[in-house]
């Protein structure tokens, strides 16, 4: 069991606004003191010591709204194109990937083929993979003609969606996912601009549907997230008892009520990054300013602006997390949405921070004890090379990142001058594999 002693840092422990000069105890997987000012820890208290020479150490960041299968898919039936071998590998680099840019867990939003999320959680979790911590998804149960259905009636296509009709399918598809491993459930509520036959004012699930696969995914134990951006989706998804609502962009006063009614027990996510860079940077991959027009994405995004303002007001837990993986949002862009949510949703830079690391900490089913620096919180830790507070785009790529550190475990060694990762080989020794100069 490895112990480090991390001093000399500038500690934010995403339960208070601001950081303070500190030092904090590792041992095992779980910070064992964390302490104010400097050489309060003798250096025999651990067997390592890291001089964070004046660094900022922060948790390690949550993705809450994570897709690792989504690797790069201009169209939704893209995903279902790629060959399950190829889709796995690339999958794999992803987690390796968004480890390396500061993200310790992440929250599938759901998982391209079925087995894909499940399979890479496990190799992580068993030491196999460098990866975050990971609740994997399945993928996203909709109904026919509904977010997901790609197929044609002369053509069959498969995207990331899992198509059932009526309760005892929806019952059906829970099952099956529940059966092979996953942690969350996702169900589409409502449409999505991006598609034609189902736009995101579109309900497509109805309250039967969904109560019944909500109350069997909770009878297995599971969590469950929804795609809900029209308003009555929104109100559906609180009925049903969903416990994550993404998007909710064109929630109206009432949905707004609802959800405050609910906010000890559920989590929301605007999954902004996506609609952002449609917007502004959609050229870049040729959608056109009048595609962009036609589908109704500036009036989308107003929309989604004046409900996270609302959404912040209400002391809602609004997790980040921005629909990362697609063409338009290259993953390793993830933590964009802190920023984004300072600029467009009025937080302060701590709160949103804390969107990023103690709500999401939360949601990842570790209540005060991921995401937080605090003795007994599990050991996700990140040292940075500037203040986030003051900028937190340093938080975008991998190049401020001097440590980071999953459950007590090194993966980027400040000490090494180099990215290392922790891999197990298939002896079941431990390996350490150089990735070459860090880009710091
Ligand atoms: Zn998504």
């Amino acid at each position: 069991m490895g112990s480090y002693l991390i001093k000399n840092v500038r500690v934010w422990d995403a339960i208070e606004d601001k950081a303070y000069p500190g030092e904090v105890l590792v041992e095992g997987n779980k910070i064992k003191a964390v302490a104010r000012g400097r050489d309060q820890f003798g250096l025999e208290s651990a067997a390592e010591v890291i001089d964070g020479e004046g660094q900022f150490l922060m948790p390690g960041m949550v993705e809450g709204h994570c897709h690792l299968s989504f690797v790069g898919p201009a169209r939704n039936q893209d995903l279902g194109e790629i060959p399950p071998e190829e889709h796995l590998l690339r999958t794999c680099r992803n987690a390796t990937f968004i480890l390396n840019h500061g993200f310790t867990s992440c929250y599938s939003a759901a998982s391209a083929k079925l087995r894909i999320d499940v399979v890479v959680r496990q190799e992580i979790e068993d030491g196999y993979l460098a990866g975050p911590r990971y609740r994997a998804a399945g993928p996203e149960i909709t109904v026919t003609g509904g977010l997901g259905d790609e197929r044609k009636q002369h053509m069959h296509a498969e995207s990331f969606g899992m198509i059932a009709d009526g309760v005892d399918e929806i019952r059906r598809a829970v099952r099956i996912c529940c059966r092979e491993g996953v942690d969350n459930l996702k169900f589409n509520v409502s449409g999505d601009e991006f598609v034609g036959h189902a736009r995101a004012e579109v309900v497509s699930l109805s309250l039967e549907e969904l109560t019944a696969g909500v109350q069997t995914a909770h009878d297995w134990g599971k969590k469950v997230a929804c795609h809900s951006r029209a308003a009555e989706s929104v109100k559906r998804a609180v009925r049903a008892g969903v416990d994550c609502i993404y998007h909710c962009d064109f929630a109206d006063e009432e949905a707004l009520d609802m959800l405050e009614s609910v906010k000890d027990r559920v989590f929301v996510g605007p999954a902004f990054g996506l609609v952002h860079n449609s917007v502004f940077e959609g050229d870049v991959v040729g959608l056109t300013r009048e595609r962009v027009e036609s589908m109704g994405l500036p009036r989308k995004l107003e929309h989604t602006i004046r409900t996270y303002h609302e959404m912040r007001r209400r002391g809602m837990r609004v997790v980040v997390g921005g629909d990362y993986g697609f063409t338009v949002t290259p993953m390793g862009q993830n933590a964009r949405d802190i920023g984004h949510f300072v600029k467009f949703f009025g937080y302060t830079p701590a709160e949103a921070l804390k969107c990023a690391t103690a709500v999401g900490g939360a949601l990842m089913g570790f209540d005060d004890e991921l995401g937080v620096i605090r003795a007994g919180a599990l050991a996700d830790l990140l040292l940075v090379d500037a203040d986030p507070l003051l900028d937190p785009s340093v938080l975008v790529g991998p190049s401020h990142f001097t440590m980071i550190m999953k459950d007590g475990d090194m993966f980027r060694d400040p000490r090494g001058g180099h990215a290392n990762f922790q891999l197990r080989g298939e002896g079941g020794h431990s390996a350490r594999l150089a990735t070459g100069p860090s880009p710091a």
